[in-house]
C-alpha cells in the first residue's frame, strides 16, 4: 500500500517511510491510497470473534501488503493485551471504555501499535538490529505517558520525553519519569512550547541527524491513528445491533474520530457520528458555516481536547473530497450528512458529570462527559449511542472528586507509577545544551 500526502506536493511513500517520517515532506499528512472494504462474511461473523481477531482483520486491510501476516498478527495481539469493553450506562447509551491500557487513556492503543511496527521495520527492512532509532517526543502531559509506555522495553528504540518542569501533574509526570530502561525523561526549564521547539530544532539539525537516527511519535503518524479503528469494530460487534448505531467521539486533534471514519469507509455499520467538543469549537463552527477558521486554543476542564487547529481536519476533508475531486461545498455537504457536532463549556461539563453520576452511578471523566452529553441531546428514537470514555476518571482525580464530591479509587496500575522513583535529566531551554546532550549519547 502506498501513502500520499494531503498537501499533494510530496512523493508517494511506502508504509515504512510513512511510519519513520511521520509527516510528509510538504508537511501534509499521509493517507493510504486505498481503503479496503471488509467482506460481508467478516461482518456476519464479527459478533463471535475476539477483539484481537477483529483487530487483526482490520489491520490486515491496512498493513497486510507491507507486513507479513504472522508478524502482523503478533504485533496486533501484543498491542491489545487489554480490553476495550462496551459498558451500558443507561437505556440506549453505552460507554466504549478506552482506559484499560497501561496509562489509562485511549492513546495507549496507537502508541503501542506504532512502537511495535517501528521495531518490525528496523529489524526486517533494514536488516540491521544495531541501527538504534531515537524517538523524540515533547509533551504537555498525556502524550508523553502513552508514548513512553507504548515503547517501553521495545528493542532497538530509545525514547526521549521532553516535558516542562513543574507544568505537568504529579500523576502524569510519574507515568514517564519512573520507567527507566529505554525511556529517558528530560525535564526542561521552560514551557511546553520550548520542549516542542527543542524537538523540532533537533529534527532539522544536520549534525545530529548524521550522528543518530531521529524520529517522532506524533499523533498524526499513520501507525498511531489507523489502529484506533480496531476498537470501533469491536464495539459494534459487542453491541450486535448494527443498523442504528451512533458513534460519539470526544475530539481534540480529531485523530480518534478520523480512525472511526476510516472504519466506516471499510463498511463498519455505524449510521452517523458525533464529534463532541469542549469550548474549542473550530470543527463545530465548520459544520455550521462551511468555514474552517483555526484559532488559539482556550484552556478547559477537558484539557486533552484543547486544540484550536486540529491536525486531522486535513485528513477528514481529504477523505470526503476524494482527494480534492469534489468542491468545498460538496465536501461540506457530505461531512455534515454523516457527522454532527456540539460544544460544551466547563460549566456544562461539570453539570453533565453530576447528572450522570446522580442518575446512573457512572463516573465520567471530563472528556467522556462531552460525549455522553452529546448523545443525551442528539440521540433519536430507535438509535443506540456509543460514546468513547477516552480516559479513566482517576487520571483527573482532583477535578472529578471536587465536582462529584467523591473520593474515587486510583487503579493499582496508576498507583504503581506514583510509587516509582522519579528519574529525569535536567535541561535548559537552550538548543545547544540539548544538542550537546544528544551528541554525547
Ligand atoms: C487525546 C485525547 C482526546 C482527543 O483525541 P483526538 O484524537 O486528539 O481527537 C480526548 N480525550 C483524551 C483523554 C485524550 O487524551
Amino acid at each position: 500500500m502506498k501513502y500520499y500526502s494531503t498537501n499533494g506536493k510530496a512523493p508517494i511513500a511506502d508504509l515504512s517511510k510513512a511510519v519513520v517520517k511521520g509527516l510528509a515532506e510538504d508537511r501534509g499528512l499521509y493517507m493510504p491510497e486505498r481503503i479496503k472494504t471488509l467482506p460481508k462474511e467478516f461482518y456476519e461473523n464479527m459478533g463471535t470473534m475476539t477483539f484481537q481477531d477483529i483487530a487483526y482483520n482490520v489491520a490486515s486491510a491496512f498493513f497486510g501488503e507491507d507486513v507479513d501476516l504472522d508478524g502482523l498478527q503478533d504485533l496486533v495481539y501484543d498491542t491489545l493485551r487489554f480490553d476495550c469493553p462496551v459498558v451500558k450506562v443507561e437505556d440506549n447509551i453505552y460507554a466504549l471504555e478506552l482506559f484499560h491500557g497501561p496509562t489509562l487513556a485511549f492513546k495507549d492503543v496507537g502508541a503501542r501499535f506504532m512502537a511495535r511496527l517501528l521495531r518490525y521495520f528496523t529489524q526486517n527492512t533494514q536488516g540491521n538490529q544495531n541501527n538504534l532509532i531515537n524517538v523524540l517526543v515533547a509533551t504537555s502531559g498525556d502524550t508523553g505517558s502513552a508514548v513512553a509506555n507504548g515503547f517501553l522495553g521495545v528493542e532497538g528504540i530509545h525514547v526521549y520525553v521532553l516535558y516542562p518542569k513543574g507544568k505537568v501533574s504529579h500523576i502524569q509526570e510519574s507515568q514517564f519519569t519512573t520507567l527507566g530502561r529505554n525511556i529517558t525523561a528530560i525535564e526542561v526549564d521552560g514551557v511546553f512550547d520550548d520542549c516542542q521547539r527543542l524537538v523540532k530544532s533537533a529534527f532539522m539539525d544536520d549534525e545530529l541527524n548524521a550522528h543518530m537516527q531521529l524520529t517522532s511519535a506524533n499523533s498524526i503518524n499513520v501507525a498511531r491513528f489507523l489502529p484506533q479503528a480496531f476498537y470501533y469494530f469491536n464495539a459494534v460487534a459487542r453491541i450486535n445491533k448494527p443498523s442504528d448505531i451512533v458513534m460519539c467521539v470526544p475530539s481534540g486533534n480529531f485523530g480518534n474520530i478520523c480512525s472511526a471514519l476510516f472504519g466506516h469507509e471499510m463498511g463498519l455499520p455505524v449510521k452517523r457520528f458525533i464529534a463532541a467538543n469542549n469550548a474549542n469549537d473550530v470543527f463545530y463552527q465548520y459544520l455550521k458555516t462551511g468555514q474552517y477558521n483555526p484559532k488559539a486554543s482556550v484552556q478547559t476542564l477537558a484539557n486533552a481536547m484543547d486544540v484550536g487547529d486540529p491536525s486531522n481536519f486535513a485528513r477528514i476533508v481529504n477523505l470526503y473530497s476524494e482527494n480534492g475531486k469534489l468542491t468545498a461545498e460538496e465536501t461540506h455537504q457530505r461531512i455534515t450528512s454523516l457527522i454532527s457536532g456540539c460544544t460544551y463549556s466547563d460549566d456544562q461539563i461539570r453539570e453533565t458529570m453530576r447528572q450522570c453520576y446522580a442518575d446512573t452511578g457512572y463516573v465520567l471523566d471530563p472528556h467522556g462527559a462531552c460525549g455522553y452529553r452529546a448523545l443525551k441531546e442528539q440521540l433519536k428514537p430507535g438509535e443506540v449511542g456509543i460514546f468513547c470514555e477516552t480516559a479513566h476518571p482517576a487520571k483527573f482525580k482532583e477535578k472529578v472528586d471536587e465536582i462529584l464530591g467523591t473520593d474515587i479509587e486510583i487503579p493499582e496500575r496508576l498507583a504503581a507509577f506514583m510509587r516509582g522513583e522519579k528519574q529525569s535529566v535536567p535541561m535548559s531551554k537552550d538548543f545547544d545544551d540539548f544538542k550537546k546532550y544528544l551528541l554525547s549519547q
